[in-house]
């Protein structure tokens, strides 16, 4: 069964990017991560070296450095970028950084283990409240005593950019540059599909997978099912709140969502390499390879 009972109960208003202020009780990062063979980077890029990762929607970034906590080795230093259009979670996920953590939230033992019995709405609304009243935010933080500093060495950064829109690609592409290299070695697209597909509608995609065909050799994907798109939509309406802005004219829709997804995929150049079934929220998981020049 397909399951979204967690993106569309864990923040009744607002949050209409997806940007749910605390995701991560509800999703830890490092279950997530299981999903994925150790031997990912290693597998794909045998001679190791200096790879460089964006990962879209990072969110409060602790999927971000789970990820980098998991794949930078000694073979692979792995350099992620992470961006997200939420201004508020990618601060949190600096401050994180910045206090020397592997988490920016506190994943502590109110922390709900299966999606299905999430039922804290009233908790999560007031949280985020409070926190849109405080300016400076004091985080709950898990204190990891063996996290490097990765703030200061660069493995990890995070920046406020809408990756749809040209600033935001700009962004991406000073990060490039910064770095002296052309290309990602590997996008993430975790969980952020549908927040695109949502509000620039099915070209919105089909811009996503181009740009990630341009920018990325490889692309990880893990596209959120129709049903979440129903759940989504419902909790926009129960609140009172407009429709998607692309909610009727979206055409790939329903079983078709997830081929369709693929075939636009390939039109920009990317096969199929991998699948990794799926995860707890029975979502697909599918490695592409760009090859795009
Ligand atoms: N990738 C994370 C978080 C998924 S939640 C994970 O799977 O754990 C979706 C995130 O995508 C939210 O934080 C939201 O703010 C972000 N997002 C939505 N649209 C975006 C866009 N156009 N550009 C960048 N980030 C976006």
């Amino acid at each position: 069964m397909e399951n979204c009972t967690t993106e569309g109960s864990i923040e009744p208003g607002g949050a209409r990017f997806g940007n749910f202020i605390n995701y991560y009780q509800f999703n830890p990062a490092e279950e997530r991560i299981c999903h994925l063979p150790q031997d990912l980077f290693s597998d794909l890029f045998p001679s190791g070296g200096h790879l460089y990762a964006l990962d879209v929607g990072c969110n409060a970034g602790n999927l971000t450095v789970a990820l980098h906590r998991r794949y930078s080795t000694d073979q692979v230093k792995l350099t992620i970028l992470g961006a997200d259009i939420d201004q508020l979670l990618i601060k949190r996920a600096q401050e994180s950084l910045k206090n020397n953590n592997a988490c920016g939230q506190n994943i502590n033992s109110d922390t709900i283990d299966s999606c299905d019995t999430v039922n804290t709405d009233k908790n999560i609304k007031n949280e985020r409240l409070s926190k849109s009243n405080e300016n400076t935010e004091k985080l709950t933080i898990n204190p990891v005593s063996d996290i490097k500093d990765l703030s200061k060495n660069g493995d990890i950064e995070f920046v406020h950019a809408d990756i749809m829109s040209d600033e935001g690609i700009n962004k991406v592409k000073d990060f490039l540059e910064s770095h002296g290299v052309q290309k990602f070695d590997m996008i993430f697209l975790f969980s952020v599909s549908m927040w695109i597909h949502l509000h620039h509608g099915d070209e919105g995609l089909e811009k996503l997978l181009e740009i990630c065909s341009k920018l990325s050799r490889y692309t990880l994907l893990e596209p959120q099912p129709w049903k979440c798109y129903q759940t989504a939509t419902r909790r926009m309406r129960r609140n009172g709140l407009p429709e998607f802005p692309h909610w009727t004219q979206i055409k790939l829709r329903g079983a078709e969502l997830y081929p369709a997804t693929i075939e636009l995929a390939r039109k920009y150049k990317m096969e199929v390499v991998k699948h990794f079934g799926e995860t707890k929220w029975n979502r697909q998981l599918v490695l592409l390879k760009s090859n795009q020049e």
